[in-house]
């Protein structure tokens, strides 16, 4: 019943929960959205892994999207760099 590669559920719910913050806040502003994120975020796309990876791109696959840097989750959110997703968060990249 347990699986190694398990993902650390915990940590993709906090990315999931700042990320859906973030899109209210976009909301209240007005900006326009699309699937309940801004549409921002689809002109500069970033995927964000509980390692603290950010990535334009990841890896699409039979356990869903996945980290090209350490096959995490990987949740879809704005666009930022690793150091302001590390600053975000207080966790350093690996
Ligand atoms: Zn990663």
């Amino acid at each position: 019943m347990t699986a190694p590669a398990a993902p650390d559920v915990g940590e993709i719910a906090r990315i999931r929960a700042w990320r859906d913050s973030l899109a209210r806040e976009a909301k209240l502003r007005g900006e326009e959205m699309f699937m309940g994120k801004p549409d921002a975020w689809y002109d500069d796309l970033h995927w964000f892994c509980p390692n603290g990876h950010v990535s334009g791109r990841f890896l699409s696959g039979d356990r869903g999207d996945r980290c090209l840097a350490c096959l995490e989750p990987v949740l879809m959110g704005p666009p930022m760099t690793e150091r302001q997703f590390a600053a975000v968060t207080e966790r350093s990249g690996k």
